[in-house]
């Protein structure tokens, strides 16, 4: 499964968005040779001003950061779950995506139409959810039917499956995400197969005009409102401002924001909300030719880190070298870091820190 899916009605900024994104953050496509982009998957570079700090002290030929991949969803509209518009194309797509972004309109422009009137981002979520949710239902319907004849028969599989898939039912039924139901590990591991649509983890873009990037507005306090309820970030972007941002050179760029009173662009924020996300963390390595940006799941232990840089070396894991981010940093680099008692040499067990810098030892 692949990054984060773009989603929202038409006309609510979602295409303004990925191409500002894919534009500022565009990861340079030769430096990933083994991946072919398609037009509506965007490679981006997680903003991580860590890096530079590491380069200071390394002084490094090349600085690798890492990545995350967005994927522009378009054209889910009502009736998608019933094949309206190309509906079930674009469902099929959300549903090859790990987590999704749900852009929500909070901007008024009386020049650009609202495909149901009147601005309401609540309706405009409801709408979508309604889509992801009949989906999954059919799923659900479609899951419990072939399983019944098994679990009649006394096939345990089945017969557990189907308490999960009628809890599941029970829950969509009353137009719940099924990301809300809190399943434990067992019973996820017994639905993964119907990769459901609602179950993945979702966060909202409140898309808003330039005026209101810092202040918001009333309909941000009402998507907030809603996602507290789902426990998902919302992060407020003006598209339209990203999309400027995204022609402007360094210099300029830094002008822009401070005219418009912010640090850095929505943007960033944004990538970085999805890489958390998708319960991603940052290691680094740290030579004279790269000093790299490595990404991983939360929760990794030292072995499966260094899978990300060769398959062979978690078979051939010995052990690592460590030293968190803040003592590389105070210690001035690898040589300091061991003087100065900051370098540990972790194991196969060791759980991986986000910011850690670390080295392998392995065998071949
Ligand atoms: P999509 O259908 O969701 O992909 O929406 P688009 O990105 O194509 O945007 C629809 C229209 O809204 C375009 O004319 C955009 O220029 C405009 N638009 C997008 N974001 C903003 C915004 O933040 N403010 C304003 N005023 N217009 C926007």
């Amino acid at each position: 499964m692949i990054g984060i899916g773009i989603v929202g009605l038409p006309n609510v900024g979602k295409s303004t968005l990925f191409n500002a994104i894919t534009k500022a953050g565009a990861a340079e496509a030769a430096n990933y040779p083994f991946c072919t982009i398609e037009p509506n998957v965007g490679m981006v570079t997680v903003p991580d001003r860590r890096l530079e700090e590491l380069a200071k002290i390394i002084n490094p030929q090349r600085i690798q950061a890492a990545t995350v991949e967005f994927v522009d969803i378009a054209g889910l509209v009502k009736g998608a779950s019933k094949g309206e518009g190309l509906g079930n194309q674009f469902l099929s797509n959300i549903r090859n995506t790990a987590a999704i972004c749900q852009v929500v309109r909070c901007f008024e422009d009386e020049n650009i139409t609202h495909v149901d009137g009147a601005i309401d981002p609540i309706r405009d979520i409801e709408t979508i959810n309604g889509e992801l949710i009949l989906s999954d239902l059919e799923i659900v319907e479609r899951g419990i039917v072939k399983n019944s004849k098994l679990a009649k028969s006394g096939n345990k599989e089945s017969k557990n499956l189907i308490t999960v898939l009628t809890k599941i039912k029970e829950h969509l039924e009353e137009f719940n995400l099924i990301r809300t139901l809190n399943l434990n590990e067992e019973e996820m591991a017994l639905v993964k197969q119907y990769q459901f649509l609602t179950i993945k983890p979702m966060m909202f873009a409140a898309n808003v005009s330039e005026e209101e990037i810092n202040s918001g507005n009333k309909y941000v306090d009402k998507v907030k409102e809603y996602a507290d309820t789902q426990n998902a970030e919302v992060v407020i972007v003006s598209a339209k401002v990203e999309a400027e941002l995204s022609e402007l050179d360094d210099e300029d760029k830094e002008m822009f924001l401070e005219e418009i009173g912010i640090e850095e662009p929505g943007l960033n924020r944004l990538i970085r909300a999805g890489y958390k996300l998708l319960n991603l963390q940052t290691y680094f390595t740290a030579g004279v030719k790269e000093v790299r940006a490595w990404t991983i799941k939360i929760g990794a232990t030292a072995p499966k880190a260094a899978s990300e840089i060769h398959t062979d070396f978690e078979k051939g894991f010995i052990r690592a070298k460590v030293v968190s981010f803040d003592d590389f940093i105070k210690y001035n680099g690898w040589k300091g870091s061991q003087e100065a008692g900051g370098l540990r040499i972790e194991g196969k067990e060791y759980v991986v820190q986000d910011g850690d810098l670390m080295e392998f030892l392995f065998n071949v």
